[in-house]
Protein backbone atom coordinates (compact mmCIF):
# COMPACT_ATOMS: atom_id res chain seq x y z
CA UNK A 1 0.00 0.00 0.00
CA UNK A 2 1.21 3.61 -0.80
CA UNK A 3 0.44 6.63 1.40
CA UNK A 4 1.12 10.20 0.27
CA UNK A 5 0.03 12.77 3.40
CA UNK A 6 -0.12 16.58 2.51
CA UNK A 7 3.10 15.85 0.48
CA UNK A 8 4.68 19.09 -0.55
CA UNK A 9 7.91 19.25 -2.90
CA UNK A 10 9.66 22.96 -4.35
CA UNK A 11 12.35 23.06 -6.79
CA UNK A 12 13.42 26.50 -6.07
CA UNK A 13 10.52 28.64 -6.99
CA UNK A 14 8.46 25.93 -8.79
CA UNK A 15 5.85 23.81 -6.95
CA UNK A 16 6.17 20.65 -7.75
CA UNK A 17 3.85 18.94 -5.76
CA UNK A 18 1.51 21.27 -3.27
CA UNK A 19 0.11 19.57 -0.13
CA UNK A 20 -1.09 16.14 -2.14
CA UNK A 21 -2.57 13.42 -0.33
CA UNK A 22 -3.73 9.95 -1.99
CA UNK A 23 -3.75 6.69 -0.91
CA UNK A 24 -2.68 3.22 -3.16
CA UNK A 25 -4.60 -0.05 -2.23
CA UNK A 26 -3.32 -3.50 -3.39
CA UNK A 27 -5.52 -5.74 -5.86
CA UNK A 28 -6.01 -2.77 -8.46
CA UNK A 29 -4.34 -0.96 -10.47
CA UNK A 30 -4.67 2.79 -9.86
CA UNK A 31 -3.77 5.68 -12.75
CA UNK A 32 -1.87 8.56 -11.93
CA UNK A 33 -3.37 10.61 -14.64
CA UNK A 34 -2.11 14.06 -14.94
CA UNK A 35 -0.46 16.50 -17.93
CA UNK A 36 2.76 16.53 -18.28
CA UNK A 37 4.47 19.14 -15.35
CA UNK A 38 1.52 17.91 -13.20
CA UNK A 39 4.27 16.56 -10.28
CA UNK A 40 3.80 12.62 -10.86
CA UNK A 41 7.44 11.85 -11.34
CA UNK A 42 8.31 13.58 -8.67
CA UNK A 43 5.67 12.39 -6.33
CA UNK A 44 7.11 8.46 -7.43
CA UNK A 45 10.78 10.16 -6.56
CA UNK A 46 9.99 11.05 -3.43
CA UNK A 47 8.14 7.85 -2.42
CA UNK A 48 11.13 5.73 -3.84
CA UNK A 49 13.84 7.97 -1.82
CA UNK A 50 15.38 9.27 -4.97
CA UNK A 51 14.13 12.92 -3.53
CA UNK A 52 13.52 14.11 -0.51
CA UNK A 53 10.22 15.58 0.58
CA UNK A 54 9.43 19.09 1.82
CA UNK A 55 7.07 18.71 4.11
CA UNK A 56 4.46 15.53 4.25
CA UNK A 57 5.17 12.06 4.04
CA UNK A 58 5.15 9.58 1.06
CA UNK A 59 4.90 6.09 2.57
CA UNK A 60 5.62 2.41 1.28
CA UNK A 61 4.05 -0.52 3.69
CA UNK A 62 4.10 2.52 6.28
CA UNK A 63 7.19 3.44 6.01
CA UNK A 64 9.58 5.71 4.44
CA UNK A 65 11.63 4.09 1.94
CA UNK A 66 15.16 4.75 3.41
CA UNK A 67 13.43 2.65 6.29
CA UNK A 68 12.70 -0.16 4.40
CA UNK A 69 15.45 -3.03 4.91
CA UNK A 70 15.53 -4.35 1.17
CA UNK A 71 13.44 -2.17 -0.67
CA UNK A 72 13.67 -3.97 -4.26
CA UNK A 73 11.48 -6.88 -2.11
CA UNK A 74 9.01 -4.49 -1.16
CA UNK A 75 9.00 -1.65 -3.96
CA UNK A 76 9.54 -2.01 -7.33
CA UNK A 77 9.42 0.91 -9.95
CA UNK A 78 10.24 1.90 -13.78
CA UNK A 79 10.88 5.69 -14.02
CA UNK A 80 13.31 6.85 -16.64
CA UNK A 81 13.80 3.55 -18.90
CA UNK A 82 15.95 5.57 -20.74
CA UNK A 83 18.73 6.27 -18.43
CA UNK A 84 19.91 2.59 -17.68
CA UNK A 85 23.46 1.86 -18.48
CA UNK A 86 24.97 1.10 -22.13
CA UNK A 87 27.65 -1.14 -21.35
CA UNK A 88 26.71 -4.01 -19.68
CA UNK A 89 24.44 -7.06 -20.85
CA UNK A 90 20.44 -6.70 -19.86
CA UNK A 91 21.48 -9.83 -17.93
CA UNK A 92 24.95 -8.78 -16.37
CA UNK A 93 22.50 -5.74 -15.20
CA UNK A 94 20.06 -7.66 -13.53
CA UNK A 95 22.62 -9.83 -11.77
CA UNK A 96 24.43 -6.71 -10.60
CA UNK A 97 20.65 -5.19 -9.06
CA UNK A 98 20.01 -8.60 -7.39
CA UNK A 99 23.26 -9.26 -5.97
CA UNK A 100 22.97 -5.78 -4.19
CA UNK A 101 19.87 -6.13 -3.21
CA UNK A 102 20.27 -10.09 -1.66
CA UNK A 103 18.22 -11.54 -4.84
CA UNK A 104 18.91 -15.13 -5.75
CA UNK A 105 20.49 -15.10 -9.36
CA UNK A 106 17.59 -17.44 -10.40
CA UNK A 107 15.14 -14.54 -10.75
CA UNK A 108 17.09 -12.74 -12.89
CA UNK A 109 16.34 -15.53 -15.69
CA UNK A 110 12.77 -16.06 -14.57
CA UNK A 111 11.90 -11.57 -14.94
CA UNK A 112 13.89 -11.29 -18.47
CA UNK A 113 11.34 -14.38 -19.48
CA UNK A 114 8.40 -12.51 -18.32
CA UNK A 115 9.30 -9.44 -20.08
CA UNK A 116 10.18 -11.09 -23.13
CA UNK A 117 13.67 -10.25 -23.48
CA UNK A 118 15.16 -13.90 -22.78
CA UNK A 119 16.75 -13.90 -26.18
CA UNK A 120 18.31 -10.41 -25.86
CA UNK A 121 19.64 -11.33 -22.58
CA UNK A 122 23.56 -11.31 -23.56
CA UNK A 123 23.37 -7.97 -25.61
CA UNK A 124 24.20 -5.00 -24.73
CA UNK A 125 21.95 -2.89 -22.89
CA UNK A 126 23.00 -0.07 -25.37
CA UNK A 127 21.90 -1.01 -28.75
CA UNK A 128 18.11 -1.60 -26.71
CA UNK A 129 15.28 0.30 -28.07
CA UNK A 130 13.29 2.62 -26.07
CA UNK A 131 10.92 -0.11 -25.99
CA UNK A 132 13.36 -3.19 -25.00
CA UNK A 133 14.44 -0.63 -22.72
CA UNK A 134 11.11 -0.25 -20.83
CA UNK A 135 10.88 -4.19 -20.72
CA UNK A 136 14.42 -4.09 -19.12
CA UNK A 137 13.34 -1.79 -16.82
CA UNK A 138 10.18 -3.47 -15.71
CA UNK A 139 12.39 -6.49 -15.51
CA UNK A 140 14.18 -4.66 -12.41
CA UNK A 141 10.93 -3.71 -11.03
CA UNK A 142 9.81 -7.24 -10.66
CA UNK A 143 13.55 -8.84 -9.91
CA UNK A 144 12.67 -8.54 -5.79
CA UNK A 145 8.74 -9.75 -6.47
CA UNK A 146 7.64 -7.41 -4.51
CA UNK A 147 3.74 -6.28 -3.27
CA UNK A 148 4.31 -2.54 -4.60
CA UNK A 149 4.83 -1.48 -8.03
CA UNK A 150 4.91 2.05 -9.76
CA UNK A 151 5.21 2.50 -13.13
CA UNK A 152 6.28 5.80 -14.89
CA UNK A 153 4.27 6.42 -18.29
CA UNK A 154 5.68 2.74 -19.31
CA UNK A 155 3.98 2.67 -22.34
CA UNK A 156 6.09 5.43 -23.84
CA UNK A 157 8.15 3.99 -27.15
CA UNK A 158 6.19 0.41 -27.08
CA UNK A 159 4.67 -0.91 -30.52
CA UNK A 160 0.90 -1.68 -30.13
CA UNK A 161 1.78 -4.95 -29.46
CA UNK A 162 3.76 -3.92 -26.18
CA UNK A 163 1.04 -1.41 -25.15
CA UNK A 164 -1.13 -4.63 -25.19
CA UNK A 165 1.51 -6.44 -23.11
CA UNK A 166 1.67 -3.57 -20.61
CA UNK A 167 -1.53 -4.00 -20.05
CA UNK A 168 -1.84 -7.19 -19.62
CA UNK A 169 0.66 -7.38 -17.00
CA UNK A 170 -0.58 -4.62 -14.98
CA UNK A 171 -3.94 -6.47 -14.56
CA UNK A 172 -2.14 -9.46 -13.77
CA UNK A 173 0.12 -8.14 -11.15
CA UNK A 174 -2.96 -6.35 -10.02
CA UNK A 175 -5.01 -10.03 -9.53
CA UNK A 176 -2.58 -11.26 -7.56
CA UNK A 177 -2.81 -9.08 -4.58
CA UNK A 178 -0.54 -6.30 -5.43
CA UNK A 179 -0.40 -2.79 -5.47
CA UNK A 180 -0.13 -1.50 -8.89
CA UNK A 181 0.39 2.76 -9.33
CA UNK A 182 0.48 3.26 -12.81
CA UNK A 183 1.32 7.25 -14.04
CA UNK A 184 0.44 8.73 -17.90
CA UNK A 185 -0.83 11.45 -19.32
CA UNK A 186 -3.40 9.43 -21.78
CA UNK A 187 -6.65 9.53 -20.39
CA UNK A 188 -7.35 6.48 -23.17
CA UNK A 189 -4.51 4.77 -21.76
CA UNK A 190 -6.15 5.01 -17.59
CA UNK A 191 -9.68 4.09 -19.29
CA UNK A 192 -8.38 0.32 -20.59
CA UNK A 193 -6.40 -0.24 -17.67
CA UNK A 194 -7.09 1.29 -14.51
CA UNK A 195 -9.40 0.15 -11.68
CA UNK A 196 -9.21 3.96 -9.88
CA UNK A 197 -7.59 7.47 -10.81
CA UNK A 198 -5.89 9.48 -9.16
CA UNK A 199 -5.96 12.79 -10.56
CA UNK A 200 -3.43 15.67 -10.16
CA UNK A 201 -2.62 19.09 -11.77
CA UNK A 202 0.00 21.55 -10.50
CA UNK A 203 0.65 19.03 -7.87
CA UNK A 204 -2.31 19.08 -6.63
CA UNK A 205 -5.03 16.44 -6.31
CA UNK A 206 -8.17 17.42 -8.71
CA UNK A 207 -10.06 14.00 -8.51
CA UNK A 208 -10.00 10.24 -7.02
CA UNK A 209 -12.41 8.21 -8.69
CA UNK A 210 -13.15 4.86 -9.83
CA UNK A 211 -12.77 4.36 -13.50
CA UNK A 212 -16.20 2.89 -13.93
CA UNK A 213 -17.91 6.33 -12.28
CA UNK A 214 -15.80 8.25 -14.66
CA UNK A 215 -17.17 6.39 -17.48
CA UNK A 216 -20.37 6.86 -16.73
CA UNK A 217 -20.66 10.06 -16.58
CA UNK A 218 -19.89 10.56 -20.64
P1 LIG B 1 5.09 14.95 -14.37
O1 LIG B 1 5.79 13.70 -13.96
O2 LIG B 1 3.64 14.96 -13.97
O3 LIG B 1 5.29 15.28 -15.80
P2 LIG B 1 7.15 16.27 -12.79
O4 LIG B 1 7.04 15.72 -11.41
O5 LIG B 1 8.21 15.72 -13.66
O6 LIG B 1 5.73 16.15 -13.51
O7 LIG B 1 7.35 17.84 -12.70
C1 LIG B 1 6.58 18.70 -11.88
C2 LIG B 1 7.18 20.10 -11.94
O8 LIG B 1 8.43 20.11 -11.23
C3 LIG B 1 7.45 20.60 -13.33
O9 LIG B 1 7.22 21.99 -13.35
C4 LIG B 1 8.93 20.31 -13.49
O10 LIG B 1 9.52 21.18 -14.42
C5 LIG B 1 9.47 20.52 -12.09
N1 LIG B 1 10.65 19.70 -11.77
C6 LIG B 1 10.66 18.34 -11.68
N2 LIG B 1 11.90 17.90 -11.34
C7 LIG B 1 12.68 19.00 -11.21
C8 LIG B 1 14.05 19.21 -10.88
N3 LIG B 1 14.88 18.19 -10.59
N4 LIG B 1 14.50 20.49 -10.86
C9 LIG B 1 13.68 21.52 -11.13
N5 LIG B 1 12.37 21.40 -11.44
C10 LIG B 1 11.89 20.16 -11.49
P1 LIG C 1 21.46 -0.53 -3.30
O1 LIG C 1 20.41 -1.42 -3.85
O2 LIG C 1 22.82 -1.13 -3.31
O3 LIG C 1 21.07 0.10 -2.00
P2 LIG C 1 20.44 1.64 -4.88
O4 LIG C 1 19.28 1.60 -3.96
O5 LIG C 1 21.06 2.96 -5.18
O6 LIG C 1 21.59 0.69 -4.36
O7 LIG C 1 19.99 0.95 -6.22
C1 LIG C 1 20.91 0.55 -7.17
C2 LIG C 1 20.19 0.41 -8.49
O8 LIG C 1 18.92 -0.22 -8.27
C3 LIG C 1 19.85 1.72 -9.20
O9 LIG C 1 20.04 1.53 -10.60
C4 LIG C 1 18.39 1.95 -8.90
O10 LIG C 1 17.77 2.68 -9.93
C5 LIG C 1 17.89 0.53 -8.86
N1 LIG C 1 16.76 0.38 -7.97
C6 LIG C 1 16.74 0.62 -6.64
N2 LIG C 1 15.56 0.35 -6.11
C7 LIG C 1 14.78 -0.08 -7.13
C8 LIG C 1 13.45 -0.54 -7.22
N3 LIG C 1 12.67 -0.59 -6.15
N4 LIG C 1 12.99 -0.91 -8.45
C9 LIG C 1 13.80 -0.88 -9.52
N5 LIG C 1 15.08 -0.46 -9.50
C10 LIG C 1 15.57 -0.07 -8.32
Amino acid sequence: MIEVKELTKRYGATVAVDGLSFRVEPGQVTGFLGPNGAGKSTTMRVLLGLDAPGSGEALVNGRRYAAIRHPMREVGALLDAAAVHGGRSAFDHLRWLARSNRIGVRRVTEVLEQVGLAGAARRRVGGFSLGMRQRLGIAAALLGDPGVLMFDEPVNGLDPEGVRWIRHLMRSLAAEGRTVLLSSHLMSEMALTADRLVVIGRGRLIAETSVQDLAGRF
